[in-house]
């Protein structure tokens, strides 16, 4: 089972990705559970077609430690198994810690035993590790795989460094490992040039490359993947390829950060103050 993953800044486009990603993969014959780690507790919705998932959290909070997988894992789009880890009572406690004590749980309920064979596990997580919590997944050893989405804008790449310190101190003592970034377009001038540079410069690779669409947006109003929704599209076999290029990847490898003067003369370079 592969246990991925998927960082980037806030508002990049983690879930929605992370869900076009699974449903492409469920399309080439794969097992997939998404667990998601955000408080908000949509990294399921257009696989579930809707917010109808009870949180881990929440349950447990509400019926106590006698829990079955049932309550909380429901099935989605092929199959998918989707989980929401949800978060703690606003104010209180650490969003991180409430991560781990919910994939805990999980693996207490036999959701990654042998009998469930599953392919790929995938975790969508909130924030760009600057919060120590949410760097629990790849601190734990919980995901061995993790894809950076970013893009061509300033705070997107350096989200995306900031990751990548995490996981080059994570990895030398672990077994976490950056797959490659996913640049999730913001249609900013040279983007592609400039996101394969980073990744270049981070010892990794631009996976792929996924064009802004409007079908995203209206896929995600009837609360769907664009697989789902508009399987013809060309937006869908975008994620199409994505999901082969991760089942096919084979670079695994411990990021070298830039430095902060490194990150903007590779900016300027690219002519984004023009
Ligand atoms: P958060 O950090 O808040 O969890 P996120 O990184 O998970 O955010 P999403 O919720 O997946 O981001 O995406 C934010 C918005 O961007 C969504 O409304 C989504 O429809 C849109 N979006 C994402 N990718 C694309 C794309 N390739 N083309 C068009 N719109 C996109
Ligand atoms: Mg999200």
């Amino acid at each position: 089972m592969r246990k991925i993953a998927i960082y980037g800044k806030g508002g990049i486009g983690k879930s929605t990705t992370t869900q076009n990603t699974v449903a492409g993969l469920v399309e080439l014959g794969k097992k997939v559970m998404i667990v998601g780690c955000d408080p908000k507790a949509d990294s399921t919705r257009l696989l579930l077609h809707g917010l109808a998932q009870k949180t881990v959290l929440d349950t447990l909070r509400d019926e106590g430690e006698d829990i079955e997988l049932e309550d909380v894992l429901k099935a989605g789009f092929g199959e998918t198994r989707c989980v929401e880890s949800g978060g703690p009572e606003p104010g209180v406690g650490c969003a991180g810690r409430g991560i781990i004590t919910s994939i805990n749980l999980l693996e207490q309920l036999g959701a990654y035993d042998e009998d469930k064979q599953l392919d790929y596990v995938f975790y969508d997580v909130l924030g760009d590790v600057v919060c120590g919590g949410f760097a629990m997944p790849i601190r734990d050893g919980k995901a061995e795989e993790v894809y950076i989405v970013c893009s061509g804008e300033m705070m997107a790449m350096y989200a995306a460094n900031n990751i990548c310190k995490s996981i080059a101190k994570f990895g030398k003592a672990g077994k976490v490992r950056l797959g490659g970034l996913i640049c999730n377009s913001r249609k900013v001038d040279n983007e592609a040039n400039m996101i394969e540079e980073f990744a270049k410069k981070l010892g990794t690779q631009m996976i792929h490359f996924v064009p802004r669409d409007n079908m995203v947006q209206h896929a995600e109003i009837n609360r769907k993947t664009v697989i789902d929704h508009a399987p013809e599209h060309v937006q869908a076999d975008e994620y199409r390829e994505l999901a082969r290029k991760i089942d096919e990847n084979k670079m695994f490898v411990l990021p070298t950060p830039l430095a902060i003067d490194d990150l903007e003369k590779l900016l300027i370079d690219f002519g984004v103050l023009n």
